[in-house]
């Protein structure tokens, strides 16, 4: 089970657009997946067409072992489900202040095996949840938005990402950096990208999530990018992703463990 932090301390750099159709673009491979979020804004919950206003049960419950993950997913299909969330996660930061509160979800996914991904889609601050994330995870994604000013955070939050690493989840690594909502027409665009490159040249993902009002309008429909606009440039960027994602995952895998990354557990989407 491959599981991932999709973490940027900065809003609107597209972790939500992200986490969501990259975990469709895997499931549609025939993996199952598990989307996991954690933002109390609960954009992944509404992109998923799921009212998080109307939700009894949310992360928060499985968080304080009032619910179990069982009785919290919502199931978007056979391959692809949710924990969802809403503004009463808000409260996490003033309620998880037990010893430990860290490991939470880490704990509550155990036993929960029968995912080939999970995706945590984080909030826009590195707090309590941001961190219950990168405790559960095994690899850390960071979409970036190419501006100088984005890429000016990016030091604050891999020193975060060492820190973590350090006292709480030894086994975390960075998996990339993405950059999302490139517009080719900007030189700025074409500037930031390269200052990135240069200085990350292992870590940034060769892909690059193009503008495309699509990616911006399938929310609203609480569709993927693969249902609302299946020909579109975000559809095919998040495509070539998810095949980039499991080439990084599988040379990783035959680095660390003898085992080559297993073959989806599910049926083949049609
Ligand atoms: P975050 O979760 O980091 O706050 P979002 O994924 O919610 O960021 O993206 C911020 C806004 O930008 C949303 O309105 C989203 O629909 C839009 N957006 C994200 N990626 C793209 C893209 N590649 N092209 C056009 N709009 C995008
Ligand atoms: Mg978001």
């Amino acid at each position: 089970m491959a599981r991932i932090a999709l973490i940027n301390q900065k809003g609107g750099v597209g972790k939500t657009t992200t986490t969501f159709n990259l975990g469709a673009a895997l499931a549609r491979r025939g993996f199952r997946v598990l989307l996991v979020d954690l933002d109390p804004q609960a954009h992944l919950t509404y992109h998923a067409g799921i009212a998080a206003h109307e939700l009894e049960l949310t992360l928060l419950d499985v968080l304080t072992g009032e619910a179990t993950l069982s009785e919290v997913v919502c199931l978007r299909n056979e391959q692809l489900h949710l924990v969802p969330s809403n503004l009463g996660l808000s409260r996490a930061q003033k309620v998880l202040t037990e010893p430990g509160s860290e490991f939470l979800l880490r704990e509550a996914l155990e036993g929960h095996d029968g995912y080939d991904f999970v995706l945590m889609d984080c909030p826009p601050q590195l707090g309590i949840l941001s961190i219950n994330a990168l405790v559960a995870a095994r690899h850390v994604l960071v979409p970036v938005y190419p501006e100088f000013l984005s890429l000016a955070g990016l030091s604050q939050l891999l020193q975060t990402v060492e820190i973590v690493t350090r006292r709480l989840n030894p086994r975390l690594e960075l998996m990339g950096v993405l950059i999302t909502n490139f517009d080719q027409r900007k030189n700025l665009h074409h500037e930031a990208a390269g200052s990135l490159r240069e200085r990350f040249p292992e870590w940034v993902f060769q892909t690059v999530i193009r503008t495309n009002v699509a990616l911006a309008e399938a929310p609203s429909y609480g569709q993927s990018i693969f249902e609302y606009a299946p020909t579109s440039l975000g559809a095919q960027d998040y495509e070539a992703l998810a095949g980039e994602l499991l080439l990084r995952l599988q040379s990783r895998e035959v680095r660390h463990d003898p085992k080559p990354l297993g073959t989806p557990s599910g049926r083949q989407s049609p």
